[in-house]
């Protein structure tokens, strides 16, 4: 039998995908659960890396023409009514606010007093504030096109929660459009959806599958709901954008309209589309290893680790200063638009100083000893590659070569997943085979399992229901690439003439 691998993360992947999460998230230091059920406590690393996030795909609007602002987290209960779909949509896991006063009790605690007129909800996203908004903004069609973003909290009441990935309060960003022709508010539908495929691929090194949502996965409220889809390392499909156009559904329930160059009063057509903080779990669970998170260089908090060794105390103050002093020059050097973020690890606490930067994902680790210092040299390690493989580098060098060597670990990265998608994407034309496919082996502990199926849908809802009901698999989305070709439904035989992406989700 071969010997069990040492992992720094127990289960490992294949033992446990679910348990091997938590611990993951735990041992990068990046957050943890909170005093409030289905909350979660950003810690510095976890946010550092969300602040990355949102500075490149922030650029990355403002490029479009987009513009941030900020509004109420409080919705009046009426606004979220004018959308039926919509209400209905949210209206099973909203956060109701009715008192606005704390009292003493009879019994010495607080109650809630002061009760409000009309209950105000905690955003579960803004359309309908935004709306009331765009409404007092937009009279001609001057005024159009209207572009707003805004970064902010919203709280869906979740029953089941995992950090990261599905959380009652997580963070986001939404965008809102309004515009004078239903082609213009598509056009930007499309646009932002591209923006997001671009973010996901070139930052995150996350590869995207781009598509329409059938109509049961759409938006509440939505005309068509576009979206990038990314599979994991357990081979379930992460929902990780989405970019709504809304047709002049919403702006009919806001009263968004405008007098058009003919003088003529229209409703707006408008769009929204929104990320959130679940681009980190799906980051985690596209690149991390039995040792911990990989952070992709383009998104990572730090990019190097400077870890100064030194035995005698005679040894120290010398290490210490040519650590500091490489950490210097380091962070001079530019790196995909950003100077070059340098940890350098001071604690005097022995070997587990590196175990911890792999476990945190820092992309690459350079020790320094007496010996490299003697030789300006340190003694170097990729997080994309085995923790033991580590080689002597020059100084020289190392400043020389840095940016390029975080590149081919993004590049790395992005190609490791790519590939492990084609591995598990399968095209399947038979319903017993489908079926095989997406039923564990195991099925009180089911092990890790089927992918992607590419598979012919007659496009009846009814099909993808009992589908659904069966597997737990959904239509992913109805890809934008491929072929238009005939085939027959993979439920119900009849003919289709397109494949859809079936799997199971986040
Ligand atoms: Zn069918």
């Amino acid at each position: 039998m071969a010997k069990k691998v040492q992992t720094a993360i127990t289960p490992t992947r294949t033992e446990d995908y679910p348990q091997w999460y938590q611990q993951v998230v735990k041992a990068s230091d990046m957050a943890e659960s909170s005093p409030v059920r289905g909350c979660m406590v950003i810690k510095p690393w976890g946010y550092a890396l969300w602040e990355n996030i949102q500075k490149s795909m922030d650029a990355m609007f403002k490029e479009t023409g987009v513009k941030n602002a900020y509004f109420p987290l409080f919705i009046p209960l009426s606004f979220l009514e004018k959308e039926a779909e919509h209400v209905e949509g949210f209206a099973k896991e909203c956060a109701v606010v009715t008192h606005h006063r704390l009292e003493e009790g009879p019994d010495g605690g607080l109650v809630p007093a002061g009760k409000l007129t009309e209950p105000l909800i905690v955003r579960p996203t803004s359309e309908t504030i935004i709306g009331d908004s765009f409404s007092k903004w937009i009279n001609s069609y001057r005024d159009l096109p209207v572009l707003i973003n805004q970064w902010a909290n919203v709280v869906r009441w979740e029953m089941r929660t995992r950090t990261f990935l599905r959380t009652s309060e997580f963070l986001w960003q939404e965008g809102h459009t309004a515009h004078a022709t239903s082609e213009e508010a598509v056009a930007r539908t499309e646009q932002m959806l591209e923006v997001y495929a671009k973010f996901a691929e070139e930052y995150l090194a996350m590869p995207v599958i781009r598509g329409t949502k059938s109509e049961s996965e759409r938006f509440p409220g939505a005309v068509d709901t576009l979206c990038i889809e990314a599979m994991m390392q357990d081979r379930k499909a992460l929902q990780a954008g989405t970019s709504h156009f809304l047709g002049q559904n919403f702006a009919k329930g806001s009263g968004i309209t405008f007098q058009s160059a003919e003088e003529k009063e229209e409703y707006a057509w408008t769009t929204s589309w929104g990320t959130s903080t679940r681009l980190i779990g799906g980051m985690i669970m596209t690149h991390g290893d039995d040792d911990g998170v990989i952070m992709p260089p383009r998104v990572a908090p730090a990019h190097v680790v400077l870890i100064p060794i030194y035995r005698k105390e005679n040894e120290k103050e010398e290490v210490l200063a040519y650590t500091r002093s490489l950490a210097k020059e380091l962070s001079q050097v530019t790196y995909h638009g950003r100077n070059i973020v340098v940890e350098v690890d001071e604690r005097e606490i022995g070997g587990t100083r590196g175990w911890d930067w792999i476990k945190k994902g820092i992309p690459v680790r350079a020790e320094i000893g007496p010996r490299d210092m003697k030789e300006d040299s340190v003694f170097m390690a990729r997080r994309d590659l085995s923790p033991k493989e580590k080689r002597g580098v020059k100084r020289e060098e190392l400043l020389a070569t840095l940016p390029e060597i975080l590149d081919e670990i993004q590049n790395t990265l992005f190609d490791r997943a790519l590939a492990h998608r084609a591995e598990h994407t399968r095209r399947i034309d038979g319903k017993e085979d489908f079926y095989a496919w997406f039923t564990p082996e195991s099925a009180d502990k089911p092990e890790i399992h089927a992918g992607f199926a590419l598979s012919h849908w007659c496009g009846n809802g009814a099909c993808e229901e009992e589908i659904k009901n069966d597997l737990k698999v959904t239509i992913r989305c109805i890809p934008f690439e491929g072929e238009e070709e005939e085939g027959t439904c993979i439920c119900c035989g009849k003919p289709s003439k397109k494949r859809v992406i079936f799997a199971k989700a986040y």
